[in-house]
């Protein structure tokens, strides 16, 4: 491999067009930290997808704590999981027949939150007390982007107040940090009364992107993107970018990788298979950012 990104030889890596993988990563170390944005999603991107054989939660799956809602309150929303989640992962159903189903999981999910009354200062002790976990090197990922001042755009279809925590408690939520999510919207007394502005599902992020990302300047004139993504929507994230140049995608393929083996390949550039690091990405993000000595 004429890259010296040993990395990209590991077992659980897949890759469709070695050669154009290898180009864009060149073209954009030439262009240099500068030019450079990452776009990512949150859940099952950013953190682990399981631990020890356990499911790490998602943000959703955080609150399910007694301190913020009850056991009624849990079953169903698992109800709704065992219902819905098999249709997001379905191989056979395209995201357009995903969409409106995707809408029904989360309005429900949210209208059941709100039933709850959750207290906003509860939440930093439910993360606490949950077994979130971000992938293994997720510190040099934060750190080196905030170091060379490239802005990570986090889009996540999960809840902002909660994957801000997260980020908060692991120590590295950096100034160059973009967050667009599902924002808690609490009353005066601090008790959730909806959720702000409209609605991000895993299939609608295109939209959202059109919509916040192309008017945050710290991302105006960086051209070039590297994308992060656990999910084949996650790949309309980088839709909003004005004129990119160079767009690497890479796609943690977690579960059902039998089944979904094909379509990530010829979906995603690169394809980590049950890998639980960040160490595909912080090579190449190494690789990118070191000027010219690596050459
Ligand atoms: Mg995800």
């Amino acid at each position: 491999f004429p890259l010296q990104i040993p990395e990209l030889a590991k077992g659980t890596v897949l890759m469709r067009e070695r050669s154009k993988v290898e180009e864009t990563i060149q073209a954009m170390q030439r262009a240099g930290a500068g030019s450079l944005q990452v776009i990512s999603d949150f859940d099952m991107t950013l953190t682990r997808f399981a631990h020890n054989g356990m499911r790490v939660p998602t943000t959703h799956n955080i609150l399910d704590n007694r301190l913020l809602i009850n056991e009624d309150c849990t079953r169903r929303i698992r109800e709704l999981l065992n219902t819905y989640y098999p249709i997001e992962i379905d191989a056979s159903r395209t995201a357009e027949e995903k969409q409106p189903l995707m809408v029904e999981w989360w309005t429900k999910v949210h209208e059941l939150l709100i039933q709850q009354k959750i207290r906003k200062d509860m939440l930093a002790r439910a993360v606490k007390e949950s077994s979130a976990m971000l992938r293994e090197g997720y510190k040099v990922f934060f750190d080196r982007l905030a170091e060379h001042q490239v802005p990570l755009l986090i889009f996540s279809a999960g809840i902002g107040d909660i994957l801000e925590e997260v980020i908060r408690q692991n120590h590295v939520f950096h100034p160059n940090l973009h967050i667009i999510s599902n924002y808690m919207d609490f009353d005066r007394t601090g008790v959730l009364q909806a959720f702000k502005g409209q609605l991000i599902h895993t299939f609608n992020k295109r939209e959202g992107a059109l919509l916040h990302a192309a008017h945050l300047r710290e991302l105006q004139g960086r051209p070039n993107v590297l994308l992060l993504g656990d999910s084949l929507g996650d790949l309309t994230m980088a839709d909003g970018v004005s004129q990119p140049q160079n767009i690497l995608t890479i796609g943690f393929l977690n579960d059902q990788v039998e089944e979904r083996k094909e379509s990530y390949v010829n979906s995603f550039d690169i394809v980590l298979v049950k890998d639980e690091t960040m160490d595909v990405p912080n090579a190449v993000l190494s690789y990118i950012t070191s000027a010219g000595d690596a050459k």
